[in-house]
């Protein structure tokens, strides 16, 4: 860890010790590393300082439930606390963000996506970091002679390092990444259990898993397939419910990048962008998202912006190759 990097922890700790009040946000729609940096923070803190309040913002997410659970927070609970903000590039994408008062809240940013959005009053940002949660248990090892990690902290951590690395395949899992995760298991939960409740899915999801492979057209590297509205309807499931089958099409040979179209109740598509070969983070941007270099998400407003985009992803499979 640089000596910035070290600085940059030492001033998170001081702003801690300092509030009474601490709030931490994620973003919307959270993934388990979403959930797992901010509610395993909350859980570090709450056992090291008991005296502090320290409330978690954001809707649930069903599906994620087993993680953690969200009861909202109130907007009178802003006036002179500490906000946390772990996961989020961008401002626009942080749950409950009508609550904060940027001119009032001191705003700390904890992530590790590219640095886009340079929101908040510090910012510890670390795109080579596999997830957020593994920056989150970097934070605590680096205190540890003087913190305690409850045993839930290292269950939310590890649960959100497995999700951020698709179980430690991305590329973006490091030999560090491993380590944290070795350091996190020496905790008291259940791996296993945890990994099959993080991994199950329900029979209509199987079945979406099941079209998705049937329908997805592979063309000069790229996959692509739409999920429209109908079809969500016909197996009673929800925009949320595609987080599962987002890597499907990962595997089948050939295929560099792909995205999968999800059509939202407003006639838009939702982008999930995935690529194992080219960065496709700017692919994003130019559709007004944003994300990883190997996974990103966007908006498209028709086929014909759909169409678009997968002519990009066709063109950085091409650079990629050449
Ligand atoms: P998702 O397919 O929603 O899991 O998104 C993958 C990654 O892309 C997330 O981790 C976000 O960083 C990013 N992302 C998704 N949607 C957007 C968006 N509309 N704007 C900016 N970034 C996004």
């Amino acid at each position: 860890m640089t000596q910035d990097e070290q600085n940059q922890l030492q001033a998170i700790l001081k702003s801690i010790k300092k509030a009474d009040k601490i709030i931490i946000h994620r973003h919307v729609r959270p993934d388990p590393d979403a959930i797992g940096s901010q509610v395993g923070l909350a859980e570090i803190i709450r056992a090291n300082f008991p005296d502090k309040t320290v409330l978690t913002a954001g809707s649930g997410s069903d599906h994620l439930k087993f993680l953690a659970d969200f009861s909202g927070v109130q907007a009178n609970e802003y006036d002179d606390a500490l906000v946390i903000v772990t996961d989020t590039a961008n401002i626009d994408r942080i749950d409950g963000r009508e609550n904060i008062d940027f001119d009032q809240n001191q705003v700390i940013k904890i992530d590790h996506h590219p640095l886009d959005d340079p929101y908040g009053n510090l910012a510890w940002v670390k795109p080579s970091a596999s997830s957020c949660s593994e920056m989150i248990a970097d934070f605590y090892f680096a205190f540890e002679d003087s913190l305690t990690l409850p045993d839930n902290a290292a269950r939310l951590l590890y649960g959100g390092i497995v999700g951020d690395t698709g179980r430690f395949e991305f590329p973006a899992t490091t030999p560090h990444t491993m380590q944290v995760a070795g350091r996190l298991m020496e905790s008291n939960f259940d791996h296993t259990d945890l990994l099959n409740q993080l991994y199950e899915v329900s029979p209509q999801v199987a079945s979406l898993n099941g079209y998705v492979l049937d329908q997805v057209k592979v063309e000069d590297g790229v996959g692509a397939v739409v999920i429209d509205q109908a079809k969500l309807q016909e197996l009673g499931l929800r925009d949320a419910d595609t987080n599962a089958i987002v890597n499907v099409p990962r595997p089948i040979a050939g295929v560099l990048c792909w995205g999968i179209f999800v059509e939202q109740t407003d006639g838009s598509y939702r982008c999930r962008l995935r690529s194992k070969g080219p960065a496709i983070n700017q692919i994003a941007k130019d559709h007004g998202g944003g994300g990883h270099p190997m996974a990103s998400g966007a908006y498209a407003y028709s086929h014909e912006e759909i169409q678009a985009i997968i002519d990009q992803f066709k063109q950085a499979v091409k650079d990629f190759q050449s």
